[in-house]
């Protein structure tokens, strides 16, 4: 089966990036709320990304687009800076490590002037490396990993289908810092429904503690047609939260996890109200701007549904 390449899902962080696939789909297509439910991994050619490596190269260099290349290439490498490289798909640390090596060898030798590569990778990839590759892979630039932990909550990540348990989430998290690797997470507001929110909540403040990411972002959650959590929906078996539900979910987290030092936010558009800051420095502020909306009740201040994004 010849490589389809993806859409671009990207962290929001990531919009200077090039935007290289080295797999397509998630190797762990089994969360229940994920638009990825069910995808078929893919994992592409080493030629074939060496190839599009030649062309991304040469076209910086010379300004030429070659015929055989897809439109793609060329649209994503107009308006690139030249410095971040992000390594798609849903996981693209699943790639083998032999040839994960050999791209981002390639890359340096190619692309000099890049000065980080990122990429998703589930909790089960980072295990899945030793540390010394991992080392291999930072000296290679691989400066981000970008990783889902969803929630703390054990009962809630089987769940889902997370395919891990918290004490794999802390591992993989502590992995990647052991690595020098930076480490983003996200979690889910409003996954546990209403039913287990509380706990849900304190449970990510838990792990995150545990963790100490050097980044870490909520989402709210979005149900997404055709994915079991939606049908789940549908059947009246998931109940989801009121949009300052999940504000009261973001409130605990912050007030209740540990950071030394992350840069914490809710920027992402799925969000219902955007805070942000370093904590702990910043805790007081946030606690009190959410506070404020929490008190008011008013859904004019909360972003509408209708541009709320994934
Ligand atoms: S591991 Fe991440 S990308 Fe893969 S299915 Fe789960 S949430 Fe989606």
């Amino acid at each position: 089966m010849s490589f389809s390449r993806p859409s671009i899902i990207r962290p929001p962080s990531e919009w200077k990036s090039y935007f290289l696939p080295l797999t397509a789909g998630c190797s762990n297509n089994t969360c229940v709320f994920c638009g990825y439910y069910g995808s078929q991994l893919q994992i592409r050619e080493v030629d074939d990304v060496k190839s599009e490596i030649d062309s991304l190269a040469s076209f910086i260099r010379t300004g030429i687009r070659l015929p055989a290349i897809p439109k793609a290439v060329y649209a994503v490498a107009q308006g690139w800076e030249g410095k971040r490289i992000f390594l798609q798909d849903g996981d693209a640390l699943v790639y083998p490590f032999p040839k994960l090596r050999q791209v981002l060898q390639y890359l340096n030798e190619k692309l000099r002037h890049v000065e980080r590569i990122g990429t998703y990778a589930t909790p089960r990839d980072i295990l899945r490396r030793s540390i010394d590759e991992l080392h291999e892979l930072r000296r290679l630039k691989l400066g981000i990993l970008y990783t889902g932990l969803e929630t703390g909550d054990d009962e809630l990540l089987q769940k889902i289908g997370k395919g891990v348990s918290s004490d794999e989430l802390i591992e993989a998290g502590r992995k990647a810092k052991e690595a020098g690797i930076t480490l983003s997470v996200t979690v889910i507001l409003g996954l546990a429904g209403g039913d287990e929110s509380r706990r849900h909540a304190l449970e990510t403040a838990r792990v995150l503690t545990e963790i100490d990411p050097d980044y870490a972002g909520a989402l709210t959650l979005t149900l997404v047609p055709g994915t079991p959590l939606y049908e789940q929906w549908e059947r009246d078996e998931f109940h989801p939260l009121s949009p300052f539900q999940s504000l009261e979910e973001l409130r605990l987290i912050i007030d209740n996890s540990g950071f030394t030092n992350c840069f914490f936010s809710s920027m992402h558009a799925s969000n219902y109200l955007p805070v942000r800051g370093n904590l702990p420095q910043d805790r007081e502020r946030m606690l009190r701007e959410l506070e404020v909306v929490l008190a008011a009740g008013d859904p004019s201040l909360l972003r509408p549904e209708f541009l709320r994004g994934l």
